[in-house]
């Protein structure tokens, strides 16, 4: 298993399998789809698959340790980096907490309910 990997997995545990930005609970390679049971659609698994998110964005220099990575879901992940200058992670975190409070973020969006998010 590849350190990055191992990493990611190591912070998914930790985690409670959940993601560190939405809290909606993610799958990974060998590990089932918690999520799965939730969904009315395929985007719902694909999105909450298990990713390595760096704190400090390898572009700006960030490290592949245990210090700088956290295990976050594809859906979060993209949406912070998809930005030029990424949010902060606090930040990006109280973004994705006020949008899913809203209704606009990825579980409301393919009906996954908010409790399940901690
Ligand atoms: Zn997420």
């Amino acid at each position: 298993m590849k350190a990055l990997k191992k990493i990611r997995r190591m912070k998914m545990m930790a985690q409670g399998g959940r993601c560190y930005y939405c809290g909606l609970p993610m799958w990974d390679d060998g590990i089932a789809p918690v999520a799965q049971a939730h969904s009315r659609s395929g985007l719902l698994p694909r999105m909450l698959r298990c990713t390595a998110e760096h704190l400090q964005p390898r572009s700006e220099g960030g490290a592949n340790t245990a210090e700088n990575i956290v295990a976050a879901c594809l859906y979060c992940n993209n949406s912070r980096h998809r930005k030029k200058h990424p949010l902060s992670p606090a930040a990006h975190r109280a973004h994705v907490r006020h949008r899913m409070a809203s209704g606009r973020w990825l579980a409301t969006q393919i009906g996954i309910s908010i409790q399940e998010a901690r």
